[in-house]
């Protein structure tokens, strides 16, 4: 029997099992000795009955004595007991209760074994498991297999019972070559049969062998992983790129014009990036810095460095509106160095009927949006792409500015906190600089959930704001999706919320308003002549007015976690103390979960930790775009330790043979190969 056998050659397995095996993804050996169990259930000896109520799921068996029907409030509900094997005149019997399923009735029957697992609940005086997963126990020959052993609970799928896929891995594994099959790690990594432990995943002997079988097929998985990322690294970094730093005179210029002092996390980051400019290999670096951490004065020094060099530099942003910041922020401190802006993002366009190429190759600094990609910008001499707020864009975006020739430096900035074991692997192949100090002199945010019931003493606390000469965003989310609701829902939240802070003047601003006129209200709001900003997200990111200092934002639960931080991330950017209040009408034990840590902590990796916790990992952060293998058994959550060890080893790899090729290397060679192709380096 070989690995890549497809399991059509076994003559042992029936053609439907085949048939469903492959709607799970299974066609060969290999596919099905690597559909790992989901977890384990100690059926060596089952516990008694207990009493009381668990949380945690608990493993137990027992015989039917009974069935029947209840009708409970139009729900049918079937209900199973089971009695306890040595069951005595002390034992209580516990009820399996099945709701609104009706096959499940075809499939329990008195008198049959059973073994289930589930959570245990007291309803009156009976012990009562809802729903519980459920295997029966049939013929004796089999039992080793299913029984009396640490049993492997699969994923299954129709027509395919758990029983019969076990039965068919387990004669898998005792058809499988004893012969000692070597890891596929560096020694230093992990010793160990690959085949003992495929062996010990399924069918362990003791609960410490599975454990240690686990650790070894989770480093195989995230070595490989991170050997792909690793040959990606060393593929970028070997492509041709000039030296885009100057002497820093123009720099130093800018820096010491700053009225503030720059934070030491800032120094040290321009010191990476100066580093890398200067380098000749093509600069790929992350920075991240939670929101008001001061990344754009880092990019800044970042375009002057090659702005001096010679260089043009594209600054791109995700929206109009901080594109239009941007620029302004640019244009104060180098239009005295002079340095030559310009701005091309599509509403501007529409403005002007500029031909989009005329000037740009005069400019230094091209500041922009998608525009920037898309329309026909003609870069004479790019030397460094800077893009702000990374996570708006996605991987191909990127690699369109980014993989032309020669390579320029590309410096990617975020101030979504990004779990360290994300960016371990979506972007793995960057450097990474992190901004973990804020300015001093930041006022306060104080944030508090109020529910909307409590609306009239938010009012008045904001009129206190207000008359101490503060501003205000309101932030609502947007419920209709067609234009043209979109805009009437927006017009009648305006009218309700200008009355609300009348004679306070009020201005809106949403995603409809052209171009223009979106920009000038922002500056009117910038300047302090707008009160308050009514407004839907698109001031999530980016947007900079110290003078703001209270964040509103209506039915609060409608957004995630990450979006909530960011929002709450344009006050607190002036000397005063700043208010975030999440209002919501929604009293779920999951909402007040979720809000409350914004309450507990303002630290952005906080929250981000948290709000993976509580939405899985689901397409956090374009995980799916990353051209990464989707995996199998590795959790990046639970074994975030794994990672980085499997990251050091592949790391470490590559630094000694960067071809793979010493003959012990020489076994890796395989896991480099490009499934889906390059995703970051290569893309046209
Ligand atoms: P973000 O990292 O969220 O993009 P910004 O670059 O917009 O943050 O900076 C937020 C505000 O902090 C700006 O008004 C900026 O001028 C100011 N700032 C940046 N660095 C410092 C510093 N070292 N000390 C004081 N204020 C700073
Ligand atoms: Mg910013």
């Amino acid at each position: 029997m070989e690995i890549s056998q497809p399991l059509e050659e076994l003559d042992w397995i029936p053609r439907p099992k085949i048939l469903a095996l492959r709607r799970l993804g299974i066609t060969t050996v290999e596919d099905l000795l690597t559909h790992f169990p989901r977890r384990h259930e100690d059926r060596h000896q089952f516990p008694e009955f207990p009493r009381d109520e668990s949380e945690k799921p608990i493993c137990l068996s027992g015989q039917v004595i009974k069935t029947s029907f209840r009708r409970f409030g139009g729900r049918r509900i079937f209900e199973a007991t089971l009695q306890e094997p040595n069951a005595n005149a002390l034992s209580q019997p516990l009820i399996l209760r099945w709701f609104n399923l009706h096959y499940i009735q075809k499939m329990i029957a008195a008198d049959q074994q059973l073994v289930v697992f589930g959570k245990l609940k007291l309803r009156g005086k009976r012990l009562c498991m809802d729903h519980p997963e459920f295997e029966v126990i049939e013929d004796d020959e089999e039992k080793s297999i299913h029984l009396r052993r640490i049993t492997p609970i699969y994923p299954a799928t129709e027509g395919l019972s758990q029983r019969v896929l076990r039965g068919i891995i387990y004669r898998l594994l005792q058809d499988l070559d004893t012969a000692p099959i070597e890891p596929l790690l560096p020694k230093n990594l992990k010793n160990g049969d690959r085949g003992e432990a495929i062996r010990a995943i399924h069918f362990p002997e003791t609960w410490q062998s599975l454990a240690a079988a686990r650790e070894h097929l989770v480093l195989s998985e995230f070595f490989a992983m991170q050997m792909l990322i690793a040959s990606r690294r060393v593929d970028s970094r070997a492509r041709a790129s000039a030296t885009h730093a100057g002497r820093g005179e123009l720099m130093e210029k800018f820096l010491s014009a700053l009225t503030f002092e720059l934070t030491t996390a800032q120094k040290k980051v321009i010191a990476e990036i100066r580093r890398d400019l200067a380098a000749k290999y093509p600069m790929n670096r992350l920075l991240q810095g939670d929101v008001g951490s001061g990344k754009t004065v880092v990019a800044i020094a970042a375009i002057l460095l090659a702005a001096e060099a010679g260089y043009q530099a594209a600054f791109m942003a995700p929206t109009q509106i901080l594109a239009e910041q941007h620029y302004a922020v640019l244009r104060r401190w180098l239009d005295p160095l002079g340095v030559k802006l310009s701005i091309r993002t599509a509403a501007r366009q529409e403005e002007t009927f500029l031909p989009l190429v005329a000037g740009d190759e005069n400019a230094d600094v091209i500041i922009g949006t998608h525009a920037l990609l898309y329309e026909k910008v003609s870069f004479s001499n790019l030397g460094l792409v800077v893009i702000d707020e990374q996570h708006k864009f996605g991987v191909a975006q990127r690699a369109r500015l980014t993989s032309r020739e020669p390579a320029p430096d590309v410096l990617v900035m975020t101030a979504t906190p990004i779990p360290r074991t994300i960016t371990m692997t979506v972007y793995g192949d960057l450097d990474v600089s992190i901004l973990d100090e804020m300015p001093s002199g930041r006022g306060k945010i104080i944030t508090a959930v109020r529910d909307s019931s409590k609306l009239g003493d938010v009012l008045s606390f904001l009129r206190t704001q207000l008359e101490a000469e503060r501003q205000i965003y309101v932030v609502y989310p947007l419920i209709e999706e067609s234009e043209k609701l979109e805009a009437k829902a927006a017009a009648a939240e305006y009218e309700r919320w200008r009355e609300r802070f009348h004679p306070f003047s009020c201005e809106l601003l949403h995603g409809r308003i052209p171009g223009p006129e979106k920009r000038e209200i922002m500056e009117r709001f910038r300047r302090g002549k707008t009160r308050v900003l009514i407004s839907t997200t698109v001031i999530e990111v980016g947007v900079d007015v110290p003078n703001a200092t209270v964040m509103l934002i209506e039915n609060a639960e409608r957004f995630g976690l990450a979006q909530l931080h960011q929002l709450r991330g344009r006050i607190g950017r002036g000397e005063h103390k700043s208010y975030c209040i999440l209002l919501t009408s929604e009293p779920s034990s999951e909402a007040v979960a979720k809000l409350a840590v914004l309450e507990k902590t303002s630290d952005g990796f906080e929250v981000a930790e948290a709000d993976w916790e509580l939405r899985g990992p689901g397409d956090l952060l374009g995980t799916a775009q990353s051209g990464l293998p989707a995996l199998k058994i590795g959790n990046l959550r639970r074994d975030a330790e794994l990672m980085r060890r499997a990251r050091a080893a592949a790391m470490s790899v590559f630094a000694a043979d960067p071809k793979l090729e010493s003959a012990q290397n020489q076994r890796f060679q395989h896991l480099i190969v490009e499934k889906q192709g390059r995703t970051f380096s290569n893309v046209s």
